[in-house]
C-alpha cells in the first residue's frame, strides 16, 4: 500500500473520532457499513450521537445520493435515506456534517462489494439436518471472555440461570464432532450482545443488533464461524429476534421517537396467544396485548409499525446475511411482532437472496395455526407471509407423548399419523422444520422416560419422515433435563466443553456405553440420510396405525424407503398384504442399520419397541 493511501486510510478510519472545531460525538451510525451491488437500491442509516439533529449532513460520493435528512422527536438522532445507484463503486467516504458552512463532525462510511460467490445465501432444504446448540452452554472455547469489561453478568457456572462461559471459539473447535456426527446445518440461539444483569446467557434480550456479545468473541470471530462451517461443508443459521430488544439497547435512555416501543400506561405483558393473529373471530383487545404486551420485563416490545423501526431490523438482518455470509435465519417468536411487516421482511430478504430460508417459531398446538404463517398458503383474510418455512410445533408435542403410550385410536403412534394426515392445511409439508425438543422443552430422552429403544425409535422417526429435521445440542449423548425443573434444567453444559470437565462425551472414551450406543445410533442414522435424496425428498405415503405400528414409505423417481415402528413390549409380525401398492416390484429391503437383507414376500418381523428402516431392492 502506498503511503499516501494508507494515511488517507488511517484518517477514513479515524473519522468517527476524529477532531473538528466546535466538534459533534456521532457516536454510532447503523447500519455500521453496506455494500454496493444490492437489488434494492435503497439504505436509511441511523445517526446517533447529543444534538445531533441540528446538524447538516452531507456525501460527496460519486453514485450517492442523499435523498432524504429525517428529523425525529429526539435530539440525538437523524436517519438519512441514501439511495445508491447501481454503478457505485466500493469504497470508504466520509458523512460530512456541518453547522452553517463550518463542518463539526465526520464520520467514515464504507461501502464494499458485494460478494456473489454463488454458493452463499442458498438456504437449505430438506437435505438438511440442523443442529440447535446455546453457545454459552455448548463449548467454552476461550476461558479469558467468560468476564468481560462492561458486560454486567459475570460467568457463574454454580448458576443454572448464569452464564458459563461457552462461546464461539467452543463451536469452532467442535466442527469436525458436528460434521462426523453427521448433522449439516448449525443454528445457534442468539450471539448478539445482551448486556443485562441477569439472566442474560440465552441471548433473547439482545442489547446490540450489530453486535456479537464479546463474551462470545467478536464480530469477526462469528464470521470466521460461518467460513470454518463452510469449509467443512455445514451450514450455519443465524437466530434473530425482531419482537422485542433488551432493556439496555443503546437508545434506552432517548428513545428516537415516542411509539419505537409499544406503549402501555403500566407494564402489560403479552398474553403469549400467538393464535389470535391468524383467529378470525379475535377481538381487537386480544390482538392487541398479543402483539403490542411486552414479552418481559427485560425486553421492550418494537414497534415495527413504525417505518423507522421496520427498516432498522430489516437493514440488520441483511447486513448480517451479507456479512458473515448466512445461511439461514431463524426467527423467534414469529406471530409476536406485527405480521404486515413480518411479510415486507421476507420479501425484502427474498428480493436480496432468492434461495435464502427463514425458518419460523411458530409455537402452536395446531397444524392450521402453523400453516397459517406459511408461505403460499390460502388463508381466507389475505394474509401472505412469504416466510419459507415453519417449525412443526403440533408435530413435536405428538412425539413427546407418542413413544410413551399404548396404542389406542387416537393414542400412542396414532398421534404422529393423526398430526401428520393434516398436511392438506399446509401449501407444502415438506417446508416444515420437525423436531423433538428445543431450548424451550422437556430433552427427549427425559420426555421418554430414559427409555433407549424408544428414543431410538424417536430418532428414526424424525430422520424419515417428511421436514427438515432438528435436534437439540446433547440429544445425542441422551442428555436429560425437565422444563418444569427451570429452563437451565434443559440447557445444560455439554460435558467436555469445559477445560477440566470430569466427563468428555465429545470422545467415545468418555461417553457412558449406553451414550456411546446412543451417538453410534443416530451417527449411523444421519450419515446414511446425507447421503440418501429419497428419505430427504422422498414423497410420504403413511399407513393407518394398526396394533402399534406405524408403516410409511418415502419414494422418489425409482428408489423407495420403508419404515416400520413397533411402538410394542414385543416383537410383531406384520403381514404385508396391505402394502402391496407401495410393494410392488420390490423383492427385498436392506435395513439400514444393521445391514441385514428381509424378503419382502409375507410378512416381517420387527422386535420389540424399535424402528426398521428398509432400502427396499428389485
Ligand atoms: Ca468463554
Amino acid at each position: 500500500m502506498k503511503v499516501k493511501t494508507l494515511l488517507l486510510t488511517i484518517m477514513l478510519s479515524l473519522g468517527s473520532i476524529f477532531s473538528y472545531a466546535q466538534k459533534i460525538n456521532v457516536k454510532r451510525i447503523d447500519p455500521p457499513s453496506w455494500w454496493t451491488g444490492m437489488h434494492n437500491p435503497h439504505l436509511q442509516l441511523l445517526v446517533f450521537g447529543p444534538d445531533i439533529s441540528k446538524i447538516i449532513p452531507e456525501i460527496n460520493y460519486p453514485g450517492i445520493r442523499l435523498a432524504e435528512t429525517i428529523h425525529v422527536a429526539s435530539p440525538y438522532y437523524l436517519f438519512l435515506n441514501l439511495v445508491i445507484s447501481p454503478k457505485t463503486k466500493p469504497g470508504t467516504f466520509t458523512i460530512h456534517f456541518k453547522k452553517g458552512k463550518k463542518e463539526v463532525a465526520g464520520y467514515a462510511y464504507t461501502l464494499h462489494k458485494r460478494n456473489n460467490n454463488p454458493k452463499l445465501h442458498q438456504g437449505f432444504d430438506n437435505s438438511d439436518v440442523i443442529y440447535l446448540l446455546m453457545p454459552d452452554r455448548f463449548a467454552n472455547g476461550d476461558t479469558t471472555n467468560d468476564n468481560m469489561p462492561g458486560m454486567l453478568e459475570k460467568a457463574n457456572r454454580n448458576n443454572p440461570n448464569g452464564r458459563h462461559g461457552g462461546d464461539i471459539k467452543g463451536i469452532e473447535e467442535h466442527l469436525d464432532y458436528l460434521k462426523d456426527l453427521g448433522i449439516t446445518t448449525i443454528w445457534s440461539t442468539p450471539l448478539m450482545e445482551d448486556n443485562l444483569p441477569t439472566y442474560s446467557y440465552h441471548g433473547y434480550a439482545q442489547t446490540d443488533y450489530y453486535k456479537v456479545d464479546p463474551r462470545f468473541g467478536t464480530n469477526q470471530d462469528y464470521k470466521n464461524l460461518v467460513k470454518e462451517a463452510h469449509a467443512k461443508g455445514l451450514k450455519v443459521i443465524q437466530d434473530m429476534v425482531f419482537n422485542h430488544c433488551g432493556t439496555n439497547y443503546f437508545w434506552k435512555n432517548d428513545l428516537p421517537t415516542p411509539d419505537w416501543y409499544n406503549r402501555w400506561p403500566k407494564f402489560t405483558r403479552s398474553n403469549y396467544h400467538g393464535g389470535v393473529v391468524s383467529d378470525p373471530h379475535a377481538s381487537k383487545y386480544d390482538y392487541r396485548h398479543m402483539a403490542a404486551g411486552w414479552f418481559d420485563t427485560s425486553m421492550p416490545d418494537l414497534n415495527q409499525d413504525n417505518p423507522l423501526v421496520a427498516n432498522y431490523l430489516i437493514q440488520n438482518s441483511i447486513w448480517w446475511i451479507e456479512y458473515a455470509g448466512l445461511d439461514g435465519i431463524r426467527q423467534d417468536t414469529y406471530p409476536y411482532p406485527y405480521k404486515d411487516f413480518m411479510s415486507k421482511w421476507m420479501q425484502r430478504i427474498l428480493q436480496e437472496y432468492p434461495h435464502f430460508n427463514v425458518v419460523g417459531e411458530t409455537w402452536f398446538s395446531y397444524p392450521a395455526t402453523v400453516a397459517y404463517w406459511l408461505e403460499n398458503n390460502r388463508n381466507k383474510d389475505g394474509y401472505h407471509s412469504h416466510l419459507t418455512n415453519v417449525f412443526d410445533f403440533p408435530l413435536m408435542m405428538a412425539i413427546n407423548r407418542a413413544f410413551n403410550e399404548k396404542p389406542g385410536w387416537d393414542t400412542g403412534l396414532a398421534r404422529l399419523y393423526e398430526v401428520i394426515s393434516q398436511d392438506f392445511v399446509y401449501s407444502n409439508p415438506m417446508k416444515l422444520g420437525i423436531f423433538c425438543g428445543n431450548h424451550d422443552s422437556n430433552r427427549i430422552f427425559s420426555s421418554l422416560h430414559k427409555n433407549l429403544k424408544a428414543w431410538k425409535m424417536a430418532m428414526a422417526f424424525l430422520m424419515t419422515t417428511r421436514g427438515i429435521p432438528e435436534i437439540y445440542y446433547g440429544t445425542e449423548i441422551l442428555m436429560t433435563g425437565e422444563k418444569s425443573k427451570g429452563d437451565g434444567n434443559i440447557r445444560k453444559d455439554f460435558p467436555g466443553g469445559w477445560p477440566g470437565d470430569k466427563m468428555n462425551a465429545f470422545t467415545p472414551q468418555g461417553r457412558t456405553a449406553e451414550q456411546n450406543d446412543a451417538f453410534n445410533y443416530l451417527r449411523k442414522l444421519l450419515n446414511w440420510r446425507k447421503s440418501n435424496k429419497t428419505v430427504q425428498y422422498g414423497k410420504l405415503t403413511h399407513y393407518i396405525v394398526e396394533n402399534g405400528i406405524y408403516v410409511y414409505f418415502r419414494s422418489y423417481e425409482s428408489q423407495k424407503v420403508m419404515v416400520l415402528l413397533n411402538n410394542n413390549d414385543k416383537p410383531v409380525t406384520v403381514n404385508l398384504n396391505r402394502f402391496t401398492e407401495d410393494l410392488q416390484g420390490f423383492s427385498t429391503g436392506n435395513s439400514i442399520m444393521d445391514n441385514k437383507t428381509h424378503t419382502l414376500t409375507k410378512s416381517l418381523t420387527i422386535p420389540a419397541k424399535s424402528p426398521m428402516i428398509l432400502e427396499l431392492r428389485k
